[in-house]
């Protein structure tokens, strides 16, 4: 049994997260923040443990960590999926959308890699997986800010993955196109069908097929990967 830990699981792709380590007999932990009655009936659902903790901030971030490690100090599964995104031009853009996108997105899983690292190289082992995006991995138009934090939240892993490879620590990421979630629900219904006639396999994707890749990622069958961005995308080049 795995100790594992999903940020921002109440709702969209880290429910799917929390809900697959769960069926595979995982002690699951996860966190939210905003979405308390959805949290509490997850983890009703699947016996998880809910933890109210902004992923912008450095203390509600370690206080989830050390709770998720238990008694034995370690996590063996980080899954850093807690994400924010917005939507306006550059000119439109404030300072304090720039901040609140920047810490959630980015500042996030630095904090928590830092907090999770030293347990996992002590026990040299261990798996982290970041969620970026297809506009981190290409820019796009009018979620520029979202865009630039995807984007660090790659060489972020690429760079974790590195100082933790020798210690027998795993570090990749995921890089979803479009997935049908709450994240996307501004898109009016007119936008998501010419957006699904775009992606090669004709439609947006769910949230298990986010799931299922990561549940992968952090088994044994990926042993041998480190350091990758996984795209799930339906195969969506922009
Ligand atoms: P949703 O908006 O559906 O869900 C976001 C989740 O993150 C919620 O559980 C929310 O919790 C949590 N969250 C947000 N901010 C915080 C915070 N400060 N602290 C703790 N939890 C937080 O998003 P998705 O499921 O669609 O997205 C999940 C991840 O996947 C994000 O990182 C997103 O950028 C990325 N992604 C999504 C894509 C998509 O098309 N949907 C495409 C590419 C990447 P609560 O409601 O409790 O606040």
């Amino acid at each position: 049994m795995r100790n594992v830990l999903i940020t921002g699981g109440s709702r969209g792709i880290g429910a799917a997260v929390v809900r697959k380590f769960a069926a595979a007999g995982d002690r699951v932990y996860f966190t939210y923040l905003h979405s308390e009655e959805k949290a509490r009936a997850l983890a009703t659902e699947t016996g998880a443990t809910a933890l109210r903790a902004d992923a912008a901030c450095r203390e509600d971030t370690e206080a989830a960590i050390r709770q998720a490690e238990g008694e034995g100090g370690v996590l063996d599964v980080l899954v850093l999926n807690a994400g924010i995104s917005h939507v306006g031009m550059i000119m439109d853009t404030g300072d304090e959308d720039f901040r609140r996108v920047m810490e959630t997105n980015v500042y996030g899983p630095f904090a928590a890699m830092r907090a999770a690292l030293p347990g996992m190289f002590w026990r040299r082992s261990g798996c982290i997986v970041t969620i970026s995006s297809i506009w981190g991995q290409r820019g796009a138009s009018c979620e520029a800010v979202y865009s630039a934090s995807k984007a660090a939240v790659i060489a972020l892993t690429q760079a974790a993955a590195l100082e933790a490879a020798g210690a027998g620590v795993r570090v990749n990421c995921v890089a979803p196109g479009a997935i049908d979630t709450e994240m996307n629900d501004h898109l009016p219904k007119a936008e998501k069908d010419a957006l699904s006639e775009e992606i090669p396999l004709g439609r947006m994707g769910t949230p298990e097929e986010v799931a299922d890749v990561i549940f992968f990622l952090c088994g044994d069958g990926a042993r041998y990967i480190t350091g990758n961005v996984i795209p799930v995308n339906g195969g969506w080049r922009t």
